[in-house]
């Protein structure tokens, strides 16, 4: 039986993500002899990144002042700011009045939130951060109550259990501290808020599922800088959401849409809204004679400041999107991830100074709190729950007035509203819901998801075990079926989930190779019955430019 491995540092960082990288630099900047590690389950740092991005750079200031000469990739400033609300034939553009400065995109950069990981990652590198890509943090290590570090995925295990030839079992990482910058939804980040209770008191974490494709566009096309958001069709007035475009680069074009995960009709299919929403003339007039070079998906975080677990644990702490830092009306989150990132950083770099290790970074919570990040999300903390009580119309000028009072005067005239339940808890029952008809993809302009996920290089060594477990294999047929007509089908955004027919009964079969790795189903599934877990190390999506 081969022996495994292990290893120790001062500070394991799970997550090559903006919020574990800037931790990692962070340390590394106030004491060049705390020894850092940053596991990524990506093929290579910012693989696995899937964002907008439109990014606040404050964060990035704050860490690497110098950050311009030093050639990050951060180049598109927002030049021309729209919002716009759609109904089926029309595009209504809001005027600037309505939204308090808060809103405001000046100053803010479209970028690859993948490219700019792998250039933090250089920095961290030069700072002598060890980055291991290709390592999946599987398990955790909890001895005598703490968190003590973390355990990579065994590779060369076959679809049936058994070790296939060149079996290695997964290495122990042993920190004195292990912060978990895993984003939204983290595997293990779920496991740590079960075990320490770190949700406790606080509202259940909400979620949305975000697509998004690159495109190049003919240059006559192309506006360098403008930033659009769009609300409204194709989605109906119960369904949270919107379309987002950003022109970039050499004529490179991001576009995404956004379906808030508490949606209620298990019919809804998030994947072929976005297919219809790029069909809105509006949008479909840049996009015609361009190409589309790029697909993913990945679930982000809108709970916002109600939602925020406890951040600290014995021997750990949660940071970025792990715990969930997202401003949803401005859909940004990664100045906040990266900013907590330091955070957490500083105040484990005063405690290993202490001589301590292992115990509970409480510094780091009580930082939090009076951080700007806490501030941030402070401000716009009822534009969620507004949204899911009272549908898009009609939440549309409360969110604005609620904006405006909470950034003149400081006070919201709701208080501090809550979200309800968990979005897995929202579906009513198929039988009770209209079917949707999707139009069939022109593959031009809409696409279907086989060639989407082709567009995403996503890649799983096929002979290991499925990593979307479900804890009762009935359930899907048995249950999710007759009952939501199986919404997995179409939540998933890559196709992984079908029900096809076996001898005349209907059978649940996963795809799993065509994972991108968006953590949807462990999110919405009715019965929480799959649980996404790590699959070999470097399988999933190899996004670029993204
Ligand atoms: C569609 C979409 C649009 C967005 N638009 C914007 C925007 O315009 N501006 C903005 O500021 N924010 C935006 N956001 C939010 C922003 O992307 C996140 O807030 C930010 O990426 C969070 O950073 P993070 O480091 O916490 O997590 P992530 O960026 O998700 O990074 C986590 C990293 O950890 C790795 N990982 C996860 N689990 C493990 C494990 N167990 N072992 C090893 N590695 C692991 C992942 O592979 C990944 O590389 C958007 C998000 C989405 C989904
Ligand atoms: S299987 Fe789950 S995590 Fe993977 S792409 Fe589908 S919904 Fe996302």
């Amino acid at each position: 039986m081969a022996q495994r491995e292990s290893m120790e540092y001062d500070v394991v960082i799970v997550g090559g993500g903006p919020a574990g990288l800037a931790a990692a630099i962070r340390l590394k900047q106030i004491g060049s002899d705390i020894s850092v590690c940053v596991l990524e389950k990506g093929s290579e740092i910012g693989a696995h990144i899937l964002s907008g991005a439109v990014i606040d750079p404050r964060a990035l200031t704050e860490l690497i002042p110098d950050w311009k000469e030093k050639g990050a990739p951060v180049e598109t400033m927002v030049t021309d700011d729209r919002f716009c609300f759609f109904t089926r034939g029309a595009a209504l553009t809001l005027p600037h009045f309505l939204f308090p400065p808060l809103m405001s995109n000046r100053g803010n950069y479209i970028v690859s939130l993948s490219n700019l990981c792998k250039w933090l990652a250089a920095q961290a590198e030069s700072l002598g951060v060890e980055i291991y890509p290709g390592f999946p943090a599987h398990d955790l290590i909890v001895e005598n109550g703490a968190v003590k570090g973390v355990i990579t995925g065994d590779l060369g295990i076959a679809k049936d259990g058994h070790h296939k030839d060149g079996y290695t079992p997964g290495m122990e990482l042993r920190g004195k501290y292990t912060f978990f910058a895993e984003g939204a939804h983290g595997s293990l980040s779920k496991q740590l808020c079960a075990e320490f209770g770190l949700q406790e008191g606080r509202e259940p974490q909400k979620f949305g599922i975000g697509l998004k494709e690159l495109w190049e566009l003919p240059a006559g096309q192309h506006k360098k800088g403008l930033v659009l958001h769009g609300m409204g069709w194709p989605l109906d007035n119960e369904t949270g959401g919107g379309l987002f475009m950003y022109h970039w680069g050499d004529n490179l074009c991001s576009v995404g849409f956004v379906v808030h995960l508490n949606y209620t009709n298990p019919w809804l299919d998030p994947f072929n809204e976005f297919q219809r929403a790029k069909t809105h003339p509006a949008i479909a007039k840049i996009l015609t004679g361009g190409k589309r070079i790029g697909y993913g998906a990945r679930a982000i975080t809108e709970g916002g400041t109600q939602s925020v677990p406890k951040l600290s644990f014995p021997g750990g702490a949660l940071i970025g999107c792990s715990a969930g830092f997202v401003n949803l009306p401005r859909i940004k989150g990664s100045h906040n991830a990266m900013k907590t990132g330091m955070l957490a950083a500083e105040a484990a770099a005063a405690a290993l100074k202490a001589g301590r290790g292992g115990d509970t970074l409480s510094e780091y919570d009580a930082a939090y709190a009076t951080s700007w990040v806490a501030k941030d999300l402070h401000h716009v903390r009822n534009a969620k729950p507004l949204w899911s009580k009272l549908g898009t119309l009609l939440a549309l000028p409360f969110i604005g007035l609620d904006l405006w009072t909470n950034q003149l005067f400081g006070v919201s005239l709701f208080g501090t509203l809550g979200h309800g339940g968990a979005d897995f808890a929202t579906l009513r029952k198929a039988a009770d819901c209209p079917k949707i008809a999707y139009p069939k993809p022109d593959g031009t302009l809409t696409f279907d998801r086989l060639s989407s996920v082709f567009v995403s290089n996503t890649n799983h060594e096929e002979d290991q075990p499925v990593h979307l477990v479900l804890k009762d294999p009935a359930i899907p047929i048995s249950v999710n079926l007759p009952e939501y007509g199986e919404p997995a089908q179409r939540y998933c955004p890559a196709g992984v989930y079908e029900v096809v027919e076996e001898a005349g009964h209907p059978r649940f079969q996963i795809n799993a190779q065509n994972c991108v790795h968006c953590k949807t189903c462990d999110i919405k599934d009715p019965s929480q019955n799959i649980v996404w877990v790590t699959p070999e190390g470097g399988g999933g999506p190899n996004y670029t430019n993204m």
